[in-house]
């Protein structure tokens, strides 16, 4: 059994439908990257496996449990984290005031020093400016926060929204760097990017999403090495 289990779900918004029949797992342990164009309905993915959108039909399933009957805060305190595209902070509070509020459930208050310990190690800069306010920080110092906002929740499956979103290429590198520490760590992560090569080259495995539908799906490397990828994504 995967840890993740997405079978054929269908999602709308309103009568418009966004997500046709789409499937995918998540092993332990895996980095799965989940990649496509603008609007092909990769955010919306993430939306409903959190509980933000409920599937009009088909399933999710983590640790075997259907989360589509479940509310939103109940699917974070089973150990899933969502972190979206935006880098939503509290930029009137500080950094250590913003890991603080992040972990607010019980899963997370029970592990709160671990977790401090674990966001600091891997971003020494947030320990540095922990008493600086949030809203002063860089760009990659924010989605660097962002990121350790949802490892506060302490996850078993941590779930990026286009981490690499519009940073300079030099924090891009830092960013798909750390997403590599937390995979070297058995963190189990479903990456969402629309950078497709830097994501499928990091991917133990990944799906294509267009309008709505997984086209393709294989491994990282397979999917590099796909001509309509190449012609599609790569400009190649
Ligand atoms: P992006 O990287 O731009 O977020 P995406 O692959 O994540 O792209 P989605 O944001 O999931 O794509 O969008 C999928 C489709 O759903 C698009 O046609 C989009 O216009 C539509 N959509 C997204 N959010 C909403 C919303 N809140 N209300 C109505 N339609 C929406």
């Amino acid at each position: 059994m995967a840890l993740l289990e997405v079978r054929n779900i269908n999602v709308y918004y309103g009568d418009m439908q966004a997500l046709w029949d789409v499937s995918f797992d998540v092993d332990e342990g895996e980095l799965v990257a989940l990649v496509g164009s603008n609007g092909a309905g990769k955010t919306t993915t993430l939306r409903a496996i959190s509980g933000i959108l409920r599937p009009r039909s088909g399933t999710i399933k983590f640790k075997g449990i259907d989360l589509t009957e479940m509310k939103p805060h109940e699917i974070v305190e089973s150990g899933v984290a969502h972190i979206p595209e935006g880098r939503q902070l509290f930029p009137k509070l500080t950094v250590l005031e913003n890991l603080k509020a992040a972990a607010y459930t019980k899963r997370a208050r029970e592990r709160f020093n671990e977790s401090l310990d674990f966001v600091f190690r891997l971003f020494p800069i947030l320990r540095e400016r922990s008493s600086q306010l949030a809203g002063t920080l860089s760009g990659g110092e924010r989605q660097m926060l962002a990121i350790a906002r949802g490892l506060m929740l302490n996850p078993e499956l941590l779930m990026l929204d286009e981490p690499s979103l519009g940073l300079a290429p030099k924090l891009v590198q830092e960013i798909f760097k750390t997403v590599k520490e937390l995979k070297d760590e058995g963190l189990t992560i479903l990456l969402v990017e629309q950078n497709v090569h830097q994501a499928l080259a990091l991917a133990d495995r990944g799906y294509v999403l267009e309008t709505g539908r997984i086209v393709l799906h294989g491994t990282g490397k397979e999917l590099l090495e796909n001509p309509r990828i190449k012609t599609a994504y790569l400009g190649m």
